[in-house]
């Protein structure tokens, strides 16, 4: 199929990764930068503030690539591999409309061959918070965008502050392993009652929905009174863990402050400390995440 055919906007579609590298190589015609939108797709207005922002990054000039993958080998055998949504028609609407220049939609299929025996292990930010009740995910998130990085081969990735340990493991990822690709972190986009923007909100329940921003409010509680004077981790933790227990039918995973880059737990939350609080809380079957700065 002709490279023209691929990029027109009614047609944004580049299947498997020997396509894409075509259009890399399209793409690479300019110095202007390629700055690429890792995702999961059920693409909301988060991403498509990630994709403003990559289309800043990019300039007049560069190329906005968005990836849409729903990563199996980030979920556990437990988790929501399945009924994660899947959204591939609006998703590909969305990227046209925010005139994306190319959509990678490959099958797990073409990333993965069937005997692949290698893939990435992040030892130490992985411990605690999420990766503490998701054995192996990171390793999975470091695969896979490892792969997306030597597939499309950006000078930038966009990648979102929701998912702050994440983006602190990618960050790490990059140093770590000297990967020629800077990256971007943006900040969280909520709904109007405060809610973050997840893919998985469309999962919850109405009861769920209601309270469902009852997360951010005792994340919010939080600053509020660490910036009136409140320095006792132990002390904020605690006021933290009651509001969100009052949260109807929630289950708490994790409530945690810690440094914002090593993600090590802090004692007090003091003035230039970039300490973090976070939270991951179950309502009913959906695993919603949430986090501030301190
Ligand atoms: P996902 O499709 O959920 O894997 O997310 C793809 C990217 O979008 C990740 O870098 C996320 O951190 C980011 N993202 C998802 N939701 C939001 C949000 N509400 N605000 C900012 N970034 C987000």
């Amino acid at each position: 199929m002709p490279l023209r055919r691929l990029l027109r906007p009614s047609k944004p579609l580049v299947k498997t990764a020997a396509r894409i590298s075509a259009a890399r190589k399209w793409c690479g015609q300019s110095d202007a930068p390629v700055v690429l939108v890792p995702t999961m797709g059920a693409l909301h207005r988060g991403h498509a503030e990630l994709i403003c922002r990559a289309r800043r990054a990019a300039g007049p000039k560069g190329k906005v690539v968005v990836s849409v993958f729903v990563n199996p080998t980030q979920f556990g055998p437990r988790e929501d591999f399945s009924r994660y949504p899947r959204t591939f028609r609006d998703d590909a609407a969305l990227c046209r409309r925010e005139g994306v220049d190319l959509l990678f939609h490959p099958s797990p299929e073409e990333m993965y061959a069937p005997d692949a025996s290698l893939s990435l292990v992040e030892g130490d930010l992985s411990r605690g918070l999420c990766g503490a009740a998701r054995p192996g995910h990171f390793n999975g998130v470091c695969t896979v965008v490892t792969k997306l990085f030597n597939i499309i081969r950006p000078d930038l990735a966009v990648f979102g502050e929701k998912d702050w340990q994440q983006l602190a493991v990618i960050r790490r990822m990059v140093r770590d392993l000297d990967i020629p690709v800077g990256i971007i972190g943006y900040p969280t986009v909520r709904e109007d009652d405060g809610l973050a923007m997840s893919s998985r909100n469309r999962l919850l329940d109405p009861a769920s929905r209601k309270v469902a921003p009852r997360i951010h409010h005792a994340l919010t509680g939080v600053v509020m009174e660490a910036e009136a004077g409140e320095f006792s981790v132990q002390r904020l933790k605690k006021g933290l863990m009651k509001d969100l227990l009052s949260i109807p039918g929630a289950s708490v995973d994790y409530a945690e402050i810690v440094d914002g880059t090593t993600l090590q737990p802090l004692r007090k939350v003091l003035p230039g400390k970039k300490g973090r609080v976070l939270a991951a809380v179950r309502l009913g079957s959906v695993r919603l995440i949430d986090n501030l700065p301190l």
